[in-house]
């Protein structure tokens, strides 16, 4: 099965909203740096509203995202580029309380993909977390030991709750 390009009118709402947006536009000239200094990596799930669970604004944060909100070797990637030329001198690494990678099964997710694609999905990996807690000490550490991620950065682990908004620093 493959996917098509987008038919007309797809994303003619969008497109609207986007062109409102230009028009109020007021960042011409923004460079790409991190104003606050803050790097974020958390999960792609749309209850997370990253830059505004810490008080910051657009322009303050590199944000990295994927599912669970893992330090990838991509993350780590946004990490090096962040912290040598953008500005970024502290990381948030912040997965979240029901997270839908930390509470499935690798087969779990398989089966659940493969009943919505009707067609076999055990070939696709879905790096699923076990145990959340140990993931984000093993991520913190990932980001301390890189030899490219400089000590000065400060780096902090936090699980955000879904249900209060609050931060919960790991420990
Ligand atoms: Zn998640």
């Amino acid at each position: 099965m493959s996917t098509q390009p987008h038919t007309d009118g797809a994303f003619d709402d969008l497109l609207a909203a986007n062109a409102a947006y230009a028009k109020e536009f007021t960042f011409e000239g923004f460079d790409g740096v991190a104003k606050a200094g803050v790097a974020i990596v958390t999960c792609m799930d749309s209850r997370i509203d990253p830059l505004r669970m810490l008080g910051l604004k657009h322009g303050d944060a590199k944000i990295f995202r994927n599912p669970g909100g893992r330090v990838t070797d991509a993350a780590l990637e946004a990490l090096v580029l962040g912290s040598h030329l953008l500005n970024v001198d502290r990381v948030v690494i912040a997965p979240h309380t029901h997270c839908a990678m930390a509470s499935s099964s690798e087969a779990d997710l398989r089966r659940r993909v493969g009943d919505s694609a009707g067609q076999d999905a055990t070939w696709q990996r879905f790096h699923v977390v076990e145990d959340q807690m140990q993931a984000l000490r093993e991520d913190i550490s990932r980001v301390c030991a890189h030899p490219l991620i400089p000590d000065s950065v400060e780096v902090g682990g936090f699980l955000y709750h879904v249900n209060s908004g609050e931060l919960e620093p790991v420990v």
